[in-house]
């Protein structure tokens, strides 16, 4: 029997961040560089094998709940086999399988993803309007998102998550359309912000939208009521409508709800969330091995691990990241 995964305050690790691949079909200007990306050789890709294998080994520690997310995790042919093996884990403590994804292959593969057993999906969504969507994610694809979002709904995989990255001069004048867009749609919509990756040089701090501003936005066409829900490793602070529409909106900081705390801004958040959260939380993320790092916030712990190695020598290994 091994011995569950805790973090350096002896709490329990519940939640697992699986990176399926670095490859992707959209150019999101925050997020990649300019010109094509560096990709990790094929031969470097874990085998859906090896992820059911270190999975299954991850809730025999713990594990409760496992995102998978990418690059593009749907760019893997086989993410159906991955999700049918992972979803077969449930009988030994595996609540929650949740996929994180742009929704470009959605309207054909919904289903099938429900069907292998996913539970819920996030999907990234920056701006309602083609040519913002364009302009952002370098793809004039935005009807094909829609038609993906139409269709996980149709799958049954529910509760929909909605991110969106905001950035000013791009779509910062679209969050209260956005709310629209939750309230219409019954999906909980995720404001991200956009955060100093470096990938392509384009941070700057005076195009960071806080969530004061966001909600601020919003509140002038939907007045905005905060949930009383513990935030436990939650980023965002969440908030429901005043006219109980359906729909939920996240804003990246905020008062705690439960707390006592004042307002604090997202970069104070942020340096908690490096120091605390992500220690806190333990999502690893799981390559073969180092690479890539331009692409990996440092905000994040990575595990580095090899398939086949020993049993003890990889619970090792994980102690190790979590001290
Ligand atoms: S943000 Fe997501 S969809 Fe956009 S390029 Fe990066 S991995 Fe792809």
């Amino acid at each position: 029997m091994l011995t569950a995964l805790k973090d350096s305050y002896n709490r329990p690790i519940r939640d697992l961040r699986v990176s399926l691949t670095d490859r992707c079909n959209f150019r999101c200007f925050y997020c990649l560089p300019h010109g094509e990306p560096p990709i990790a050789p094929k031969e470097q890709m874990l085998s859906y094998e090896e992820i059911e294998y270190i999975c299954d080994i991850f809730v025999e520690l713990g594990i409760e709940k496992i995102r998978l997310t990418g690059g593009e995790p749907m760019m893997r042919q086989d993410i159906e086999v991955i999700i049918r093996k992972l979803a077969a884990l449930k009988p030994k403590g595996l609540r929650d399988l949740a996929l994180t994804t742009n929704g470009y292959f959605l309207p054909d593969r919904a289903q099938g993803l429900k069907d292998a057993g996913l539970d819920r999906i996030t999907i990234s969504l920056d701006s309602l309007k083609r040519a913002v969507f364009k302009q952002m994610t370098g793809v004039d694809v935005l009807d094909r998102v829609l038609q993906g979002l139409e269709a996980a709904k149709n799958a049954g995989l529910q509760p929909i998550k909605i991110n969106a990255v905001v950035v000013r001069g791009h779509n910062e004048d679209e969050v209260a359309d956005f709310a629209a867009f939750a309230r219409e749609h019954d999906v909980k919509m995720r404001f991200i912000e956009f955060m100093p990756l470096d990938s392509g040089h384009e941070w700057s701090r005076d195009d960071v939208v806080s969530g004061r501003e966001i909600r601020e936005r919003i509140s002038e066409r939907f007045p905005l009521i905060a949930l009383d829900v513990p935030r436990g490793s939650e980023t965002a602070s969440r908030f429901r409508f005043a006219d109980d529409a359906p729909g939920e909106i996240g804003t990246p900081d905020g008062r705690r709800p439960d707390s006592h705390l004042p307002f604090f801004d997202s970069r104070t958040f942020i340096a908690r969330c490096r120091t605390r959260r992500c220690i806190e939380k333990r999502n690893p993320r799981l390559h073969r091995g180092r690479r890539n790092k331009e692409r990996t916030p440092s905000l994040h712990q990575r595990a580095s691990v090899r398939c086949a190695i020993a049993l003890d020598e990889f619970h090792w290994r994980l102690s190790s990241v979590a001290r």
